[in-house]
């Protein structure tokens, strides 16, 4: 049986990395449109903030390492798929070099093409000055273009927008955050937490800029001026990370795929073509708090349905997804900030009867030398308890509480189950009640009449 893998980078990485570990002989041809294989994208704020010194040290694997897993995997970069053609199981690829068409059989075929970072219709986004921020390429030009910079706008509040500002920041930059919503972060954390992390970046010296939609570019000698709704700003080069969408044009009327044009698969990363398999940012997730497919693009998914189409496709039946709970995390100014599950304002379009509790909280005890302040909000839906979701923000490292969380949701955990569950005790590491039993703690007592509470 022979196995084409289209696109390498994470999900396609672990699909060709468990294909084998099941199959060692199996046939597989892997092709790459990039001359390079397994980039991690978040390399690219830490090798601007200086504490990874190369961009090549963030890659994983060469496509020799992936040649190396079985005397059958064959991978060629530079080469583009450009059809398929499930009927005949073919698939017509170029290489890029050259321009040379080829067919290719295939038995089974996993797409892993990704996604794009989303380009807004606006004026001027093309000129070298603006660069976007997803590849080893889009690594560079930011690089280059930082040269001989003294001033960056970072156009978008998300997750990549507010990281990349901060590492910037720390690198000595000027940085304005231009920002098209009213709050940060907003697909992580509630409007309360938001403020507080936007306080943190402007006293870091972060321009944050909200509610200021970008409306042009313009590149004029070494600046770039950028026209928003609200005025008009000056700087040395902008960074756009507005977002993702899917890279499925490939598959589009060959398999089902939701509207923003994710692909569906079932629990086994197979697609409504029992031939195709997808994985990883060019496909949907089952998102557990919702019980819903979305697009949620991280390479946490990327590499879990990655392995998982590798396993099905050797076995099938073998492996069964357990969806997301969208967990994540980002470091802001020595702070970490962690999330998983619904926020407050997004369950309450899900959930009529969703609630949210919100608990400030010493880690340890006072009579340690050191401590640090713990902000935390539990959401929880009030008809069967369950929790849907949760938020961290501390100097202290909370990035396990989010995964905690993100289990008991994916088990259908409740708050009463958070209230009591076994913690350890260690004055080094908590007080007694644990942080986390007394954030469940704080959800209980929100629902009980006073006489009730439990501290
Ligand atoms: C700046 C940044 C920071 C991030 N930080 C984090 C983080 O900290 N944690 C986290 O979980 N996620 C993070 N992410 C998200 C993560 O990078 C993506 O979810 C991940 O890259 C998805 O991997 P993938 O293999 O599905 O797709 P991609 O990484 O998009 O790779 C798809 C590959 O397919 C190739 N391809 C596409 N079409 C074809 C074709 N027709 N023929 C041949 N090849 C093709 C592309 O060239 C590409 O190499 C970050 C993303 C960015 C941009």
């Amino acid at each position: 049986m022979k196995t084409v893998i289209v696109g390498c980078t994470h999900a396609g990485t672990a699909a060709v990395q468990e294909l084998i570990a099941r199959d060692p002989l199996a046939e597989v041809t892997i092709f790459e449109r990039r001359n390079d294989v397994t980039f991690l994208s978040c390399g690219i704020y830490l090798y601007l903030e200086g504490v990874v010194d190369s961009l090549k040290k963030v890659f994983y694997a060469t496509a020799k390492d992936l040649e190396a897993l079985g005397p059958n995997v064959h991978v060629y970069l530079q080469h583009d798929v450009v059809r398929i053609d499930p009927s005949e199981k073919l698939i017509e690829v170029q290489a890029i070099t050259t321009g040379r068409m080829r067919s290719e059989r295939y038995d089974k075929i996993i797409i892993t093409t990704g996604s794009y970072p989303v380009v807004p219709p606006i004026k001027g986004v093309n000129t070298p000055k603006v660069s976007l921020c997803k590849n080893y390429d889009d690594a560079l030009a930011i690089e280059q273009n930082t040269l001989d910079a003294h001033k960056i706008a970072v156009v978008g509040g998300g997750y990549i927008g507010t990281e990349i500002s901060e590492a910037l920041s720390r690198r000595g930059f000027e940085v304005m955050l231009i920002n098209g919503r009213s709050q940060l972060l907003g697909h992580y954390v509630d409007s309360d937490l938001a403020g507080i992390i936007r306080e943190d970046l402007v006293d870091n010296g972060i321009e944050v800029c909200d509610n200021e939609v970008c409306e042009s570019f313009e590149a004029v000698d070494d600046k770039v001026f950028i026209t928003t709704n609200k005025g008009e700003h000056t700087a040395d080069m902008a960074i756009v990370c507005v977002g993702f969408s899917p890279m499925t044009e490939l598959v589009r009327g060959l398999v089902d795929m939701t509207p923003e044009n994710a692909i569906k698969v079932n629990d086994y990363m197979q697609t409504s073509d029992p031939d195709i398999f997808a994985a990883g940012d060019s496909a949907a997730v089952h998102y557990n708090p919702t019980n819903r497919h979305v697009y949620a693009p991280l390479a946490t998914n990327a590499i879990r349905m990655g392995k998982i189409a590798g396993a099905n496709v050797a076995e099938y039946g073998s492996v069964k997804y357990m969806g997301t709970q969208d967990t994540s995390a980002l470091s802001l100014f020595g702070k970490t900030l962690a999330s998983t599950g619904l926020t407050a304002s997004k369950a309450a379009k899900f959930f009529p009867n969703s609630a949210a509790v919100t608990l400030k909280t010493n880690y340890r005890p006072d009579f340690m030398p050191t401590n640090e302040e713990l902000n935390m909000v539990l959401v929880y839906n009030q008809d069967n308890r369950q929790i849907l979701g949760a938020q961290f923000y501390s100097r202290f490292d909370v990035s396990m509480c989010a995964n905690l969380i993100s289990t008991m949701i994916q088990n259908k955990n409740t708050i009463d189950d958070l209230a009591y569950v076994d913690m350890l005790f260690n004055p080094n590491y908590d007080n007694p009640w644990n942080y986390l039993n007394l954030l469940g703690q704080a959800a209980v007592n929100q629902e009980k009449p006073k006489r009730h509470r439990l501290f």
